[in-house]
């Protein structure tokens, strides 16, 4: 249209070689008009710029990166982190700082000299990037100061997952030629929106908490709040104890009825760990489960779960209380891991029991994070004769054509959804049509957390066919739960 217009254009333009090379040009098309004013020809003039260009962004790159590791600098972070604040603000979403300086780095430097610890800054500087996420960002401000950007974690303790992983990855020595050195650092954290609105702020309370860490004794990490602090503590505490916890026998499990609904006859428990600490009482999982699974401590802990729950299935046979299955979770790393399948097949032979005896529950989620390796476990499980549940149904991905897959018996009704059936539509046509899909698949429904006795209604009316919850009873101590099923049983037959 310019050309048109005026007779003239200039631009830049990617443009093709002969060879197939592109190449970045500066064009200048000029209009040459016969003696009527019409145009008889265009001249092009052009330079190839694709080096010039080139230099820009090699110099853009340098002007936001450190030279030494590459790393983005700070002028960089500040920019990331005044987009991030901004995408909070907006959208009510978290964001942490994590404040980095190496301990005792200068010792290092002076003895070793420079090159040597500018070697030890980029080894950092790629174990740092290592054991982060790729949407988190590693700065390196100058020195042996580091910045970490964590957004949207989930949870605090997510953050402090990542700061023990930082401090695990930098535990190995660094090799530095004739020189093996180790490294530590102290980590401060700060939080928005809890610990500051803006940049400054939170940069100013993440380093405070890092002179915590370094007074703390260095090679850890600290949370600028006193609350974020003490949470970090007990974790961990729990975490260290819990390596021997198993050990000591401090894990137990409590065992939850299961009750067939359209006859009120009890069907089976669900074992559910519990950990008996000496001095902070009795744990509940949803505290140390999570660390479990991160540490992977979770894969011991579940294959003792498995022994034990079998054991009990035994003694209690033998005392003369009627066959039933007892359901067992698994978490996603005993899934996909190459543990499970001996253990199961373990437990039924020592304790000379039919694979009818275990269930096996497992997520959904947990299924579909690595679905063909988690597949295939669960195939080979079936063929020792244990069923397999999936737990919390309807809270993960809840494919249907997924779950046509998946070699399983039951499914289990989320809580959540049967919490408000008498009162909310929505949740109970959830519920009716995961009742209509699992009968067109031929699978056991069970609904967790019933409370009442109008919710067990409803979901006998609904043909589901059974129920586990506090209505029935709670996760009792083994010797309650053999307690509870006797008197469930008598009652039972003075009905029938
Ligand atoms: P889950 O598998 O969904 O277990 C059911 C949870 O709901 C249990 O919590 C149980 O006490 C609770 N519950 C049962 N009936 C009711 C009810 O009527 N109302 C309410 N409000 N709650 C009810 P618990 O024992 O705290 O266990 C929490 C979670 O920890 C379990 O959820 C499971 O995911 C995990 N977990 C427990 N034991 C193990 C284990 O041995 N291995 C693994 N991997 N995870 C376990
Ligand atoms: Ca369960
Ligand atoms: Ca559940």
């Amino acid at each position: 249209r310019e050309l048109k217009a005026t007779g003239r254009w200039k631009g830049e333009l990617w443009n093709r070689r002969k060879s197939g090379e592109v190449f970045l040009e500066h064009q200048t098309i000029t209009m040459v008009p016969g003696p009527d004013g019409k145009p008889v020809r265009y001249v092009a003039v052009f330079n190839d710029i694709t080096e010039l260009r080139r230099k820009d962004e090699r110099i853009r790159h340098l002007a936001y990166h450190d030279p030494l590791t590459h790393l983005p600098n700070r002028q960089l972070l500040h920019d990331r982190l005044d987009h991030a604040l901004a995408l909070c603000r907006r959208e009510s979403k978290t964001l942490a700082v994590m404040f980095l300086d190496l301990d005792r780095f200068k010792v290092i430097n002076d003895t070793l000299g420079h090159d040597v610890g500018d070697n030890l800054l980029r080894e950092v500087a790629t174990r740092l990037a290592d054991a982060v996420r790729g949407t988190d960002t590693v700065a390196r401000l100058g020195g042996d100061e580091f910045v970490v950007l964590v957004e949207h974690p989930d949870t605090t303790g997510a953050v402090a997952a990542v700061a023990e992983k930082i401090i695990r990855a930098l535990a190995a020595p660094v090799d530095l030629g004739p020189h093996k050195v180790h490294v530590t650092t102290s980590i401060g954290i700060s939080f928005y929106p809890g610990d500051g609105e803006d940049l400054t702020e939170l940069m100013k309370n993440a380093d405070t908490a890092m002179y915590a860490a370094k007074a703390a004794g260095r090679n850890t990490y600290h949370f600028f709040s006193a609350a974020m602090n003490e949470r970090a503590q007990w974790r961990l505490e729990l975490e260290n104890e819990m390596r021997h916890a198993v050990e000591r026998g401090d894990f137990q499990l409590h065992y939850q009825p299961k009750v067939e609904l359209a006859t009120g006859r009890p069907c089976g428990a669900e074992a559910l760990i519990r950990w008996n600490h000496p001095t902070k009482g009795l744990i509940s999982p949803a505290d140390f489960i999570p660390m479990a699974e991160e540490t992977g401590m979770i894969v011991e802990m579940g294959e003792w779960a498995i022994l034990e729950a079998c054991g009990q299935m035994r003694r209690w046979l033998d005392a003369g209380l009627p066959p039933m299955t007892v359901a067992v979770n698994v978490s996603t790393r005993q899934l996909t891991g190459p543990g499970l399948y001996s253990i199961v097949a373990a437990a039924l032979e020592v304790n000379d029991l039919p694979p009818a005896a275990l269930e096996l529950e497992v997520t959904e989620s947990g299924v579909m994070d690595q679905a063909e390796r988690a597949i295939a476990m669960l195939e080979g499980l079936k063929t020792l004769g244990v069923s397999i549940a999936v737990d919390d149904f309807g809270t993960g991905y809840s494919s249907l054509s997924y779950l046509r897959k998946l070699p399983i018996n039951t499914v289990k009704i989320d809580r959540s959804f049967v919490m408000d059936l008498e009162t909310n539509e929505q949740d109970a046509a959830i519920v009716r049509t995961i009742l209509a899909m699992a009968q067109t698949l031929k699978l056991n429904v069970v609904a967790e957390g019933v409370e009442t006795a109008a919710q067990a209604a409803m979901l006998a009316e609904a043909n589901c066919d059974m129920a586990q919850g506090f209505h029935y009873a709670r996760p009792l101590p083994a010797p309650a739960f053999a307690e509870w099923l006797r008197a469930a049983t008598a009652r039972q037959s003075t009905l029938a």
